[in-house]
C-alpha cells in the first residue's frame, strides 16, 4: 500500500468507528492516526531519499559538477508522479471529515482544502499531514468531551435510577417478610388447635387431654408473643420508612415551589415593566389581541386611552434622567389607582401609557380619561425638595366593527392624542367629535 494510502486509510478507520458506532474515541485511537501519520512522513521522507540515491549518478560524476543538476531533474520527474495520489489521499481525508467541521475550523478547513488542491511540492504536500492531524485531533478531543459530559450526566440519572430501584425492593423485601412472618405465626396456631381436636376423642383420658391442651397454650402464647415483638419492631421500622417517604415528599413539595416560583419571576420578566411594574408592551400586544377576538365574537365593546407625558424631554433635561423615572413611575401608579381593577394598564414604551377600558364605549371612556388627566395635573410631584409640574395628554377611542387587526383602534387613539398636543396639551380627545372635551390647558 502506497504512503499516501495508509494515512488515509488510519485516520477513515478511526473516524468511521466514531461515527457509526458513536463510541468516545479513546487516545488509543487518537495515537494510531499521529503514529501512522509520523510513520508514513517518515517513509515519504525515506522514499524521496532513495529515489534521489538510486537516480543519482555516480560519485565521479557528482565531482564533476554535472550531477545535482540530473539529480534534481530525476527526483522533481519523481514526485510529480507522486503528487497526484498524496493530494488525492489528503483530499480523501478532508471530505471525510467535511461534515463534522464546524464553527471555528471551517475556515481553516477551506483554506487547507485550496492549499492543498494547488500544491506542487511533495515536501510541502507531506507537511499538510501535520495540519490535517490537528483538525482531526480537536474534532476528537471535541467529540471525547462531549460523550464525557453525557456520560456524566447518564451516570447521575443511574445512580439516581439505581437509589430509587433500592428503596422500591427494600419496601418490597419489607412486604414479603411481613406476609412471611404471619404466613408461620397463623400455620403455628392453625396446626396447635388440629393437634387438640384431633385429641379430643371419646377415648381420651382427662390428664393426658390436660397435658396436650396445656403444651400447646404455651405454644400458642410463645407464637403471640413472638408475632407481637415481630409487629412491634416492624411498625416501628414502618415508621422509620413512613417518615423517610414523607421527608422525601416535603423536599419534592419544596423543590415544586421553587419552580413555580422561578416560573411566576419568569413571567413577570416576560410581562412586566421593570421601572413602573405595569405591564410591559409584550403584554398589551397579547391582551389587545384576546379583547378583538372576543369582540369578534360576543361584541363586548371595549375603548382605548392612549396617554403621553406633556413636555417630558423638559422634564428630563429641568430635573434629571431620575427625576423622570420618578415621575414616570408615580404617574403609573396613579392612573393604576384610578382604574377599576378589571381595567389594564401597559407602558406602551417611553412615557406612553396605554388602558384597554372593558365593557366600556368612547362616552365613558371620555370620562374615565377626565379623570386621569384631572387626576395628574392635581398631583404634587415632588423630587428631592423640588415640585415638578406634570400633565398628560390623552387620546381615546372604542372599537368599531370594521377593525379587523389590534393596530387599527391604537392608529386611531395615537391620531386623537396627537390631536391633544396640537390643541394645546393637558387634555383628552376622542375620534368621536361628540365626546370631545376642551380641557385647560397647562401651558
Ligand atoms: P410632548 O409634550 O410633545 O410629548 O413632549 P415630550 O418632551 O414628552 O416629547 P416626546 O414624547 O417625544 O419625548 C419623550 C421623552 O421621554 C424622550 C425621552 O428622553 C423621555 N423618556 C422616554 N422614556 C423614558 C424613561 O424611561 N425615563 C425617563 N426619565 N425619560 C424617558
Ligand atoms: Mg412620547
Ligand atoms: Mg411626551
Amino acid at each position: 500500500m502506497k504512503p499516501a494510502e495508509a494515512l488515509s486509510e488510519a485516520v477513515m478507520d478511526v473516524l468511521k468507528e466514531f461515527s457509526q458506532k458513536r463510541l468516545p474515541l479513546h487516545c488509543a485511537s487518537l495515537r494510531e492516526i499521529f503514529a501512522a501519520r509520523e510513520e508514513i512522513v517518515s517513509l515519504l521522507a525515506s522514499d524521496v531519499e532513495t529515489n534521489i540515491k538510486e537516480r543519482q549518478p555516480s560519485a565521479a560524476c557528482g565531482e564533476s559538477g554535472h550531477a545535482l543538476p540530473r539529480a534534481e531533474v530525476n527526483s522533481k520527474e519523481w514526485e510529480l508522479e507522486q503528487l497526484p495520489d498524496l493530494r488525492e489521499a489528503f483530499l480523501a481525508v478532508l471530505e471525510g471529515i467535511a461534515p463534522a467541521i464546524k464553527g471555528d475550523h471551517e475556515g481553516r478547513f477551506t483554506q487547507l482544502q485550496e492549499e492543498i488542491c494547488g500544491c506542487q511540492s511533495l515536501k510541502l504536500l507531506s507537511s499538510f499531514g501535520t495540519q490535517v492531524g490537528t483538525i482531526v485531533g480537536e474534532l476528537i478531543q471535541q467529540a471525547v468531551k462531549d460523550t464525557d459530559y453525557s456520560n456524566d450526566f447518564l451516570f447521575e440519572l443511574s445512580k439516581d435510577l439505581y437509589q430509587m430501584e433500592q428503596q422500591l425492593s427494600t419496601y418490597q423485601d419489607f412486604n414479603k417478610e411481613g406476609y412471611k412472618i404471619s404466613n408461620e405465626f397463623y400455620t403455628d396456631i392453625l396446626s396447635s388447635t388440629t393437634d387438640i381436636n384431633h385429641a379430643i376423642g371419646p377415648n381420651t383420658n382427662e390428664s393426658g387431654l390436660r397435658g396436650l391442651i396445656h403444651s400447646k397454650l404455651i405454644m400458642i402464647s410463645e407464637s403471640i408473643d413472638l408475632k407481637r415483638k415481630s409487629d412491634e419492631r416492624r411498625a416501628s421500622e414502618s415508621e422509620i420508612k413512613i417518615n423517610e417517604l414523607q421527608n422525601d415528599l416535603k423536599a419534592h413539595e419544596r423543590e415544586l415551589l421553587q419552580i413555580r416560583k422561578r416560573s411566576e419571576s419568569l413571567e413577570k420578566d416576560v410581562f412586566i415593566d421593570e421601572l413602573t411594574k405595569i405591564s410591559n408592551r409584550r403584554s398589551y400586544d397579547l391582551h389587545i389581541k384576546e379583547c378583538l377576538r372576543e369582540y369578534k365574537r360576543s361584541a363586548k365593546q371595549f375603548s382605548l386611552i392612549l396617554i403621553d407625558i406633556d413636555h417630558f424631554k423638559i422634564i428630563n433635561d429641568s430635573y434629571g434622567h431620575k427625576a423622570g423615572d420618578k415621575c414616570l413611575k408615580e404617574i403609573a401608579q396613579r392612573i393604576k389607582s384610578t382604574l377599576r381593577k378589571s381595567d389594564f394598564l401597559a407602558r406602551y414604551g417611553g412615557e406612553e401609557l396605554v388602558v384597554i377600558l372593558h365593557e366600556c364605549d368612547a362616552k365613558n371612556a371620555v370620562n374615565v380619561a377626565e379623570n386621569i388627566r384631572r387626576r395628574i395635573e392635581n398631583t404634587r410631584f415632588y423630587y428631592h425638595d423640588e415640585t415638578i409640574p406634570v400633565t398628560v395628554s390623552l387620546g381615546v377611542t372604542e372599537v368599531m366593527s370594521s377593525d379587523s387587526e389590534p393596530e387599527a383602534p391604537f392608529v386611531r387613539v395615537d391620531e386623537a392624542m396627537y390631536r391633544a398636543k396640537n390643541e394645546g396639551r393637558n387634555r383628552v380627545c376622542s375620534t368621536s367629535a361628540q365626546f370631545a372635551i376642551t380641557s385647560r390647558s397647562s401651558v
